[in-house]
């Protein structure tokens, strides 16, 4: 039996809402109830969709002129990109696994743009079979191998972005070509009989000053310039990835986009024409995902050792699944009826010989190669939230890692928390991004499950039955979105859902 099946939370279906949806912490609450009545503890994510929408909302109103592309590597889920598709947004694809996905959902060719300016020689033909013609290209070779394969596609070339300023990841170490070296390319293109249509960069994630945009948007000016002399029909400029999932501390988005939209304004003003678009990845997907997982181990450092008495904790591994045949893995008891033998234990322990507390591990059910891959790819901090307050005040230096034995396998080095207890939740907010798309089953931990809401407002905005014709246009007409009947409708995903 499929376990996925008899659990209405783990489905592939989306909870919808009356608006407001409940808390991130009430639904996270109901959906332990739930996997507590079945004696499970599992690592679950959830989704929320309507936060996507809000961040599309705001991208329309601030950056009116700038079209987004998902950049899909960030956070591939199947929903999720779904729900953007249906919403009006156009995806960057890097490979053909990605283009398969969005061509699947139903989502025009054209509203894909092939972002990776080094493409495998095979991802390149079928490319050029299924019609995703807007690609990337940053040297020579690429150019040679597209003239082979998909002469006719159209081009951007990526340059690298400004080093006036930097960001936390830079990519021009391996992508984008100096602006000058961009200028031959493009002659280079021109002999080989291609079609540059454009211009592409990427500041890099996460930039430290919006002015990163600036300066490269006048970079590209430059190639867009020399181009059109050449005389290619230089008429799409591509701004690409970058912008923060969650405000800086630096700047919001509202200050950022002000910058960007200058910058627009002054080199690319609406009477030249140019489309421009973007390719923001962590902008959608960091916030729309919480992640919620459970202590299922810990250890206490203390000053100095008395008799071997460690109070060393490792105890429960993964719950059951009723589906894997090991539904009697507890024994006649329940987890919970162990779980609190030992919790009497632990309060029957006399520490009185031991000596003070310096550091507490605790151990979560889903770790570093699981959903917080973002731990050791970008950087990130995540943020312990509890499900109820502490009940004191007291904290200790404490550690969270993973369920795996590797010492990368860290997810946050050093925080100050309260004592915590062997199966209590913790959850994590703004965790989509670079996250579990990096997951792997290292150790063979079980992958965390998702669950999927939204409000019924935005769902209904989303989806609707009758044809959009509208959904798609931007104001100034400059793109030609396509109606909605180009993408499949979602079918019978949708329940309704209630609190209990
Ligand atoms: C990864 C990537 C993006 C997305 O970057 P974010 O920082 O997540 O916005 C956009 N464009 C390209 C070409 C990328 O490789």
């Amino acid at each position: 039996m499929n376990s996925m099946e008899e659990c209405p939370y783990f489905s592939k279906t989306v909870h919808v809402y009356p608006t407001p949806v409940p808390s991130t912490k009430e639904l996270i609450k109901s959906r332990i109830k739930y996997l507590e009545s079945q004696d499970r503890t599992d690592a679950f994510v959830v989704v929320d969709l309507g936060q996507a929408f809000l961040k599309l909302k705001q991208w329309r109103q601030h950056l009116p002129r700038v079209r987004p592309f998902y950049a899909m590597k960030c956070n591939p889920d199947v929903e999720f990109c779904n729900f953007l598709a249906q919403a009006g947004v156009g995806f960057d694809c890097a490979s053909m696994g990605e283009v398969k996905q969005i061509l699947s959902l139903g989502v025009h060719p054209s509203r894909i743009v092939f972002a990776n300016p080094c493409k495998f020689l095979k991802h390149l033909c079928y490319a050029q079979v299924q019609g995703v013609d807007l690609m990337t290209f940053d040297d020579v070779f690429e150019l040679i191998k597209i003239q082979r394969c998909f002469p006719r596609a159209r081009l951007l070339v990526r340059i690298q972005s400004s080093k006036d300023h930097n960001a936390t990841h830079n990519l021009n170490e391996k992508f984008g070509c100096d602006p000058i070296a961009a200028l031959a390319l493009l002659r280079k293109a021109k002999g080989l009989n291609l079609n540059v249509v454009g211009v592409c960069f990427h500041v890099g994630g996460l930039p430290k000053d919006p002015k990163s945009y600036t300066s490269t948007i006048k970079l590209a000016n430059d190639v867009f310039t020399y181009g059109e002399q050449l005389g290619f029909h230089m008429h799409i400029l591509d701004i690409g990835g970058g912008f923060h999932g969650v405000d800086s501390k630096l700047f919001t988005f509202h200050e950022l986009a002000e910058t960007v939209n200058k910058a627009l304004d002054q080199y690319f003003p609406p009477s030249r024409g140019t489309e421009i678009m973007a390719e923001p990845g962590r902008y959608f997907a960091a916030s729309s995902f919480t992640v919620a997982v459970n202590i299922m181990a810990k250890r206490v450092l203390r000053s100095a050792k008395v008799d071997n008495k460690d109070i060393d904790a490792g105890i429960e591994t993964d719950p059951p699944s009723k589906d894997e045949g090991i539904s009697n893995i507890y024994g006649s008891r329940s987890r919970n009826a162990i779980l609190k033998d030992i919790s009497n234990d632990f309060d029957n322990y006399s520490y009185k010989d031991e000596g003070e507390i310096n550091k507490v591990l605790y151990f979560l059910n889903d770790g570093a190669f699981g959903v917080f891959s973002n731990v050791l790819t970008d950087f990130y901090v995540p943020e312990p939230k509890f499900l109820e307050p502490p009940s004191t005040t007291d904290t200790y230096s404490s550690q969270l890692w993973g369920p795996t034995c590797d010492h990368f396998d860290c997810v946050l080095r050093k925080c100050d928390l309260p004592i915590l207890d062997i199966g209590q939740w913790l959850y994590f907010e703004t965790m989509g991004a670079y996250s579990m798309c990096l997951a792997t089953d290292f150790n063979a931990i079980e992958r965390a499950k998702y669950t999927y809401v939204c409000a019924e407002s935005f769902w209904n905005e989303v989806y609707t039955d009758s044809e959009k014709p509208g959904l798609h246009s931007y104001t100034d007409g400059l793109w030609k979105w396509f109606k909605s009947s180009s993408i499949k409708k979602q079918k019978g995903v949708l329940i309704r859902a209630s609190m209990d």
